[in-house]
């Protein structure tokens, strides 16, 4: 077996038909540092520039993403799977948080705190040298969530995509260039986890670490950063319940379920993958929610009408498939192609709480349905997890919404929804699904040091 450092390139395939689309090299622990020294040199000049430049550059880069907005998205669909119809989504996301965070470069104000004999004023620092590491599920805009603040509030940015995704990220960079952002300034890394990944946690000209992907390698690269006092965002996994209240619109919350859990493939770390129904509206739930996983249909993700396609790669269908095989009982199962690509079906079992595929996050369109007694046994059962990062609710009870949203352990909740994701709002998990937020109007503060200054007014 090869060893990580004997890797020199990474084969991108297309998961929908297998076909290699691309061969990129392998960054080494030399390519990370020559990097690191010219995103050094790149980012002392970025943050002398007047915050009205650097936001001016950076909406300059959010129109190059959209007048490339249908080229990203394709890329997507080809090295990630994704539906089209997600991934020009997606593409207009990394659009949209570099004008919002763009916004942010003129209104990192301090503060003026009143103290005796002079005036106190606080200044936001960047850091220097941010290191974002980003998983293969959503390419295109975890690059961007961190990318686009650290850069607003005058930071570099050095940029390694997972193994199976390095196209889209490679692609935004050449963007960022053709937009007039200086040469090192936001560099991608294209490279295996434990080599460059390893080498930018390690090195001493990276201020901090913004890693979004498994809590295993969230834990180690946490770990890595303690040893040198290094700052770091994670973002990590999840097991996210939807809970359906009897009181629901139970046809209302029935519709939306498939899409909680199937979208991405369930490749998503906000996957509504456990599915907790009153006792009372059990069996009325699952005859709604029967065709409406069907309905959920797999196949080409170019093709508009799909709504989901394929498995990351092999690998990761296996892992999928060790907790659940295409040929165990399931309360519902979806249909899926055969033949050429990671395909596997929508699967929705019946579990008991401490079953495996009820703890676990299975990261695939797999879902388990728990029957709850009453609001307490929801909110148990909702925080019987390491996990804690998005869950729903559905309910006509208001009082009931808001006290179940306030007793759940996650970071981002949604009523009557499954939304978690928006960029002007906070996003990060509780417990072990992270560390730290992303997006939302605090986001260019997580790339700053807060400096205090006091200026004598006796001498
Ligand atoms: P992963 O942890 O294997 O890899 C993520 C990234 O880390 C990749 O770029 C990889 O190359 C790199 N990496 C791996 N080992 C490393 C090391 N030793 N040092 C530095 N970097 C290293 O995760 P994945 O399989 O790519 O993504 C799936 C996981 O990500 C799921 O568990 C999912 O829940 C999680 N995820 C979380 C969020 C979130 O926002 N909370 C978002 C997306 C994915």
């Amino acid at each position: 077996m090869r060893k990580p450092d004997d890797v020199h390139e990474h084969q991108v395939l297309n998961p929908a038909t297998e076909e290699v689309i691309a061969t990129v090299p392998a960054a080494t622990a030399e390519d990370v540092d020559a990097a690191v020294a010219a995103a050094g040199r790149a980012q002392r000049a970025w943050a002398a520039l007047a915050p009205g430049d650097r936001a001016r550059q950076l909406r300059r880069f959010a129109a190059t993403v959209d007048a490339h907005l249908e080229e990203l998205a394709r890329l997507e669909v080809r090295e990630a799977g994704h539906p089209i119809g997600n991934a020009r989504w997606e593409a207009g996301n990394v659009r949209d948080l570099l004008d919002y965070a763009a916004g942010g470069a003129e209104r990192l104000t301090g503060a003026q705190i009143p103290v005796a004999g002079g005036l106190n004023v606080t200044f936001h620092e960047p850091l220097g040298v941010v290191a974002v590491i980003a998983p293969w599920n959503f390419p295109l805009p975890i690059a961007a969530w961190g990318a686009a603040p650290a850069l607003a509030a005058g930071n570099a940015v050095l940029l390694k995509p997972a193994e199976t995704t390095p196209l889209t990220a490679l692609r935004l960079a050449e963007l960022a260039l053709e937009a007039g952002l200086p040469e090192g300034l936001f560099h991608v890394l294209p490279g295996a986890g434990p080599v460059a990944g390893a080498a930018l946690v390690r090195h001493p000209g990276v201020a901090k670490v913004v890693f979004t992907g498994s809590t295993a390698v969230g834990k180690r690269i946490m770990a890595e950063c303690a040893a040198r006092v290094k700052p770091v965002t994670l973002e990590l996994g999840g097991k996210s319940p939807n809970i359906v209240f009897a009181d629901a619109y139970l046809e209302a919350a029935a519709a939306a379920a498939p899409g909680s859990f199937l979208d991405n493939t369930g490749q998503d770390c906000c996957a509504r993958s456990r599915i907790l129904v009153q006792r009372t509206a059990y069996d009325r739930f699952m005859e709604l929610l029967e065709p409406a996983v069907r309905a959920f249909t797999a196949g080409d993700p170019a093709d508009p009408a799909t709504r989901m396609g394929p498995l990351i790669s092999a690998a990761h269908r296996e892992r999928v498939r060790a907790y659940v095989p295409e040929s165990a009982p399931a309360a519902i199962r979806g249909d899926a192609p055969a033949g050429k690509g990671f395909w596997y079906p929508a699967t929705v079992l019946e579990a008991a709480p401490g079953d495996r595929t009820a703890t676990e996050e299975i990261f695939g369109p797999v879902a388990v349905v728990l029957p709850f007694d009453d609001e307490a046994d929801a909110v148990r059962l909702a925080n019987a997890t390491d996990y804690g990062l998005s869950g729903s609710i559905w309910t006509r009870d208001v009082g009931r919404a808001l006290r179940v949203s306030r007793a759940v352990a996650a970071g981002n909740l949604s009523v009557n929804s499954h939304s978690s994701v928006r960029y002007a709002t906070p996003f990060g998990g509780f417990k072990q699904s992270g560390l730290g937020r992303e997006l939302g109007p605090d986001a260019l503060a997580a790339f700053t040091e807060t400096k205090n200054v006091f200026l004598s007014t006796d001498a």
